[in-house]
């Protein structure tokens, strides 16, 4: 046993932990867990704890559906909504075959390999989620209308407001389970909120992504309302995305920055910005993975539709944020397509592998967009060579089945599955009669 490992078990004693939830996520991001007695710990380290794999979204045919979860010790962490003693615990797990080799279906095992290949190249990958939610009234039925719990917009102080309360516990719990918040505020839309985690390499912030989602749906549980990351309840509002900051940093230093070039952006950042524009329509059904996904990115509302790229413009798809004298080395690049339901394992793997194809190709990196993409005509944006992202689910299936970008770096076992979801996904969604259908025809044909 090493010596986190130990650390892990000497915890469970002091603390009195007597429930361990090992947790891993499906290809769809679906958290899955499974609790364990601490005696059961010392196996589950050595060799994993079995489970059966075909159960699992996306895991395995029903002939190869063993599987072990081994977990990750430095995910252990306390689960503070359990109660304190006695205590609950999680860690979040590497997915392997029986034979012990990692499997491939695992999304967390898909980043690590992406994450590899970035080392390779002498690079680690960090992030910096800015997360969207809503805050609705509990009650609603499946197919209606939810109730914000408040009016409130961009950045509005509300005193007593539900948001605000929200905030200060989900904030509290978040950061009790060592993950930091950069920044909370009112999002634009009534009910909307956003939260940022401080940057860290992407493993762990995906990870904090997924333990995000679940303190975020308990603390609003705990205080009587409801919390979804649906990318787009409400036409009329915008949706919830999920931005992501990002740099590339080779040892201490980092590797999109450069004294005195524009906007401080080294030739490895512009090369990066322009593989995430190449190859930016082929991972966008990873990056926005449901049907309604599409709503939000072609629904106004400051979310990106086309593959554009500019300074301070928020119709960009790529936003380089504004430049801080004092922060030379914070140099890095927003892309504000994903949104808040996507898998983030997954997302970010296409992501840096778009980026690293970029670096590793020597792409050029097109003129940036200064006006308000929304703002152009159809022509004016064809004479300016400004490409639109996929509009449905539909369309970017169609583009990510041909890219070998997003095949090689899913791996052929999750590409195939995550298309054949899809296409299913599209197919229920395209044979449903719609009220738009009921009310725009029926009266008048
Ligand atoms: N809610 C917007 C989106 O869907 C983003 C608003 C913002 O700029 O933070 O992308
Ligand atoms: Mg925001
Ligand atoms: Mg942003």
């Amino acid at each position: 046993m090493d010596r986190q490992q130990e650390f892990v078990l000497r915890t469970i004693e002091e603390r009195d932990i007597r429930f361990v939830r090992l947790w891993f996520t499906d290809v769809l991001g679906t958290l899955k867990s499974v609790a364990v007695a601490p005696a059961e710990l010392e196996g589950a380290f050595a060799e994993g704890i079995g489970f059966d794999g075909s159960a699992i979204e996306g895991f395995a045919r029903v002939y190869e559906a063993d599987m072990l979860a081994k977990p990750d010790p430095a995910t252990f962490q306390v689960l503070p909504w359990r109660g304190e003693s006695p205590g609950t615990a999680r860690m979040f797990c590497d997915i392997a075959l029986p034979d012990g080799t990692p499997a491939k279906a695992d999304p967390r095992h898909v980043l690590q390999r992406a994450l590899g290949k970035a080392a390779d190249l002498g690079f680690t990958f960090y992030t910096h989620p800015e997360i969207e939610f809503f805050l609705l009234e509990q009650g609603f039925r499946p197919g209606e209308r939810p109730e914000p719990v408040d009016n409130a917009g961009y950045f509005d102080h509300v005193p007593h407001g539900t948001g605000h309360d929200f905030r200060r516990a989900a904030i509290t719990m978040l950061e009790s389970m060592g993950i930091s918040v950069e920044f909370s505020h009112h999002e634009g839309a009534p009910g909307q909120n956003e939260i940022d985690l401080r940057y860290a390499d992407a493993l762990s912030t995906a990870d904090n992504i997924m333990t995000f989602r679940t303190v975020i749906k308990e603390v609003a549980l705990e205080q009587g309302i409801f919390a979804s990351f649906m990318p787009k309840p409400f036409a009329e509002f915008p949706g919830s995305g999920m931005h992501t900051h990002m740099s590339l940093f080779d040892g201490e230093s980092n590797a999109f920055y450069e004294a005195g070039a524009p906007y401080q952006l080294s030739k490895v950042g512009r090369q990066f910005i322009a593989g995430l524009l190449r190859h930016g329509a082929e991972i966008t059904a990873v990056t926005n993975q449901w049907v309604n996904s599409y709503k939000r990115l072609w629904g106004g509302g400051e979310a990106p539709a086309h593959l554009t790229w500019g300074h301070n413009n928020r119709s960009a798809m790529v936003r380089v944020p504004m430049y801080k004298p004092a922060k030379g080395q914070s140099s890095r690049v927003e892309l504000r397509t994903l949104d808040s339901a996507c898998n983030p394992y997954l997302a970010f793997a296409v992501i840096l592998a778009a980026g690293l194809k970029g670096i590793e190709e020597d792409y050029e990196l097109p003129a940036e967009t200064e006006d308000d993409v929304w703002g152009l005509t159809g022509s004016e944006r064809r004479a300016m060579g400004i490409e639109p992202l996929p509009a449905t689910l539909h369309e970017a299936i169609a583009v990510m089945e041909r890219s070998e970008l997003v095949a090689d770096t899913l791996g052929e076992h999750v590409f195939d599955f995550f298309l054949r979801n899809k296409r299913a996904e599209w197919d229920d969604y395209r044979g449903e009669i719609t009220p738009f259908e009921l009310k725009r025809y029926l009266p008048g044909l």
